[in-house]
């Protein structure tokens, strides 16, 4: 008997035990992205009887995403498309449901995850630890490492840090508060302001609350179940914010939510970290204003112009980039795998509706 066939877009590990079994009942084919015109061909020849996409992490995003003329070649046989990831901005629903395909995500299984690597930002946006930690590599001691980041005159412009010193700092013990003309702060006492209380929202905002921060989150609906403080206003969080997180989706409604006018409503010195989606904030103002030193500090996992980032980022000593990996840890990987692979399973051969349908 002829198994059905399930194309692969993107890897998994192939020795995980869902997917030897899922190997017994269909036909897996492992196809690497080439050109949009390829793929359209093999949607004709090779892919013309395929049941179902695994769609892995980056998805059709190399060739623009799964949309417009694409979805007219894709063949009447398919009937699911089981994505890892929870944002699906690369699919267009419409034209997908038009064509009676099922498309579903995979809820924020790494929300833990994504939690850690914005806690990593925000502590080196108070304290400053990559460079001290390179500093004690480099010169072996102690005080030395210290010494060394004693100094004053931090160029925002540049984003370089300041080499000036008087001859109080020259004589004075080097505590290690000052940071190469920037001051280590504590984040204790001090306000995170989230956007998007979500999966990822909530593990947030529990390990800023461990670091002795307020939690205030705006979205469009309270989250009642949760304890900390809810601000509708947009604007009233900007205010307020010592921290800026965001963490909501990326689509219509989110698109530069974090605008030019809301950039300027953040206190002096704050700092603004994105794992949502880089357009939900007018990231290019928001350099500006590091540039003018009115904002202290970016930290972001999630780019505008992704998967290129803005040059002006670069080498700087007041941003800490992560390369859309919040989430990547071999646990996340396997998981998602786990549950597209669900999702294709109870579409094809038990005929119900999987979890997390999109449409
Ligand atoms: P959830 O669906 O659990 O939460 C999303 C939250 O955002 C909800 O609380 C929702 O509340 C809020 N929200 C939605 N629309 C708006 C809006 N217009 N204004 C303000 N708040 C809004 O999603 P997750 O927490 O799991 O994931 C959130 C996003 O994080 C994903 O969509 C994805 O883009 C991104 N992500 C990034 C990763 C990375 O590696 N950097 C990994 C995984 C996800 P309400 O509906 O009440 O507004």
């Amino acid at each position: 008997m002829t198994k059905p066939k399930v194309l692969f877009v993107g890897d998994l590990d192939e020795t995980l035990e869902e997917y030897l079994r899922f190997k017994e009942h269909f036909e897996c084919i492992h196809y690497k992205l080439t050109t949009r015109e390829e793929l359209i061909d093999k949607f004709h020849s090779e892919f013309n009887d395929i049941v179902a996409i695994y769609g892995a992490w980056l998805g059709f995003h190399l060739l623009g995403g799964m949309k417009g003329e694409l979805i007219d070649h894709l063949p009447d046989t398919l009937r699911v498309i089981a994505i890892c990831s929870v944002g699906h901005e690369q699919y267009d629903h419409e034209k997908l449901a038009a064509r009676g395909i099922q498309l579903y995500n995979t809820p924020s299984l790494g929300a833990e995850d994504v939690g850690d690597t914005v806690l990593w930002h925000i502590l080196e946006s108070f304290r400053f630890f990559k460079r001290f930690e390179t500093r004690a590599h480099s010169t072996g001691h102690v005080i030395e490492a210290r010494r060394q980041l004693q100094t004053k005159g931090y160029d925002h412009l540049q984003g370089k840090l300041g080499v000036e010193t008087d001859q109080w700092l020259k004589n004075a013990f080097p505590f290690g508060e000052y940071a190469g003309g920037q001051l280590a702060r504590s984040p204790f006492n001090k306000t995170c302001g989230i956007i998007g209380l979500g999966r990822i929202g909530q593990c947030i905002a529990k390990r800023v609350q461990a670091l002795g921060m307020r939690v205030v989150y705006t979205q469009r609906n309270e989250n009642k179940d949760s304890s900390y403080t809810y601000e509708p206003e947009l604007e009233e969080l900007c205010k307020q914010s010592d921290v800026l997180v965001i963490s909501c989706p990326g689509n219509d409604s989110t698109r530069n939510l974090v605008s030019r006018d809301k950039i300027d409503l953040l206190p002096p010195g704050c700092k603004v970290i994105n794992v949502g989606r880089g357009f939900v904030i007018d990231e290019s103002y928001a350099i500006e204003r590091l540039q003018q030193g009115k904002i202290a500090w970016i930290g972001l996992d999630v780019y505008t112009h992704e998967p290129a980032i803005d040059p002006r980022l670069l080498n700087r000593c007041d941003v800490s980039l992560t390369p859309h990996m919040a989430s990547s840890t071999k646990e996340n990987f396997d998981a998602t795998a786990r549950y597209a692979l669900a999702n294709i399973w109870s579409v094809v051969v038990d005929a119900v509706e999987g979890r997390s349908k999109v449409v």
